[in-house]
């Protein structure tokens, strides 16, 4: 089986280890392992892309039939805007990609409980996929998150625990938890395997684009769980020399909350923000704990991070509800930020963007 390998000092731990960092603070990756992206190529799920996943068997996996969301153009102008449809997954955010193959781990690990800490959308993931491999949960979330995700997550029967508190103070509660040698730290930020999962919304794309892929992909940047699995498919596929080169990946973040968009522009953050006020509350990450490889992800691929203005995530809804889209408000903050961007790039009018629509609009007010 494949091995962690710590992004900081190169040591390696072993497939089955509980640990979820390494003894020197730096975060796991994955080891590289062998890529057949079409081994289970009938299989109508992501895990069609199991060729490319670190799991041992079909057999071992816990699904839903999530993934192989559709491509559909924003509209009849702008059939070059390609919206990809992950609100369409079992709980309604494209989290069921990385919460499918983590959870595969932890059933096949056999731990007794898993604890995650989320703004929501990746807790409801976690909970419902540990209902479904039959493992008890809890699920640590701010005390301002959504009603409707926290609802969602009492649905599968994990236990939530309400931190009164900003999103790092809920991380630091679950992490302090997940000590309990028992329980197993199901975390989308410091687990490797969950960006397996996301990474296959990026082979999708290439196969619906019919081995191509777009000039740019605009993706939310919060955690960076959508973006560094879109990155690890780029890097594959260009490995593969299935493709000559790169999309760019233009990540969006919050005009309140942009930690990353400051980094990227070397720029100091001019409201050093911890107070998560943006209505995008599924990417308001003060201090994200992979910061360093997105922003390396992001600039090999040539790619930008952008904002979306705090008084234009409105009306990016209603466009988007006026095609028929209704999203959550964290997904239109992308399309507000990409708008604003494609006013200021004329040359680029011709060219092919994926935009997700990362959550349904029933998840937030
Ligand atoms: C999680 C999430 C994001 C951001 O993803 P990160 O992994 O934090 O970068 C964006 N939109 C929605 C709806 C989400 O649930
Ligand atoms: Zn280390």
């Amino acid at each position: 089986m494949i091995n962690y390998i710590c992004n900081e000092c190169d040591r390696t731990y072993p497939h089955d280890t509980l640990e979820f960092k390494c003894a020197c603070g730096g975060l796991f990756n994955l080891e590289p392992f062998d890529l057949d992206f079409r081994k289970n190529s009938t299989d109508w799920s992501m895990f069609r892309y199991f060729g490319v996943l670190p799991l041992k068997g079909m057999d071992e996996v816990v699904t839903m039939g999530e993934g192989m969301t559709a491509l559909v153009p924003y509209d009849s102008k702008h059939p070059n805007w390609l919206l990809k449809m992950d609100y369409m997954m079992p709980t309604l955010s494209f989290k069921d990609r990385g919460a499918a193959v983590l959870v595969t781990l932890a059933k096949r690990l056999g731990v007794k409980k898993v604890i995650q800490d989320s703004s929501g959308n990746a807790g409801t993931a976690i909970a419902a996929y540990a209902a479904r491999a039959g493992i008890p949960c809890e699920i640590f979330v701010p005390g301002k998150t959504s009603p409707k995700k926290i609802q969602q997550i009492k649905a599968h029967g994990a236990k939530v625990v309400l931190i009164q508190g900003s999103r790092e103070e809920t991380a630091k509660a679950a992490y302090d938890a997940a000590s309990d040698k028992d329980a197993f730290y199901a975390s989308h930020v410091y687990n490797p395997y969950f960006y397996q999962g996301t990474k296959t919304f990026g082979y999708e794309v290439f196969e619906q684009l019919k081995d191509d892929l777009p000039e740019s992909f605009i993706l939310p940047v919060g955690n960076g769980t959508l973006v560094l699995g879109v990155y690890y498919a780029l890097c594959e596929l260009l490995d593969a020399h299935l493709i000559k080169q790169m999309s760019k990946i233009i990540a969006v973040q919050s005009e309140y909350c942009a930690p990353i968009h400051y980094a990227f522009h070397n720029e100091s953050d001019p409201l050093s923000l911890k107070n998560n006020v943006t209505l995008a509350e599924g990417i308001a990450i003060a201090e994200p704990k992979r910061e360093k490889q997105i922003l390396e992800a992001i600039r090999s691929t040539g790619g930008d991070v952008i904002l979306a203005p705090e008084h234009k995530i409105a009306a990016a809804k209603k466009e988007l509800a006026d095609r028929g889209f209704f999203v959550e408000t964290t997904t239109a903050a992308t399309f507000a930020g990409f708008f604003d961007y494609i006013v200021k790039h004329p040359e680029q009018e011709n060219d092919r963007f994926v935009l997700p629509l990362c959550g349904a609009g029933l998840k937030s007010e």
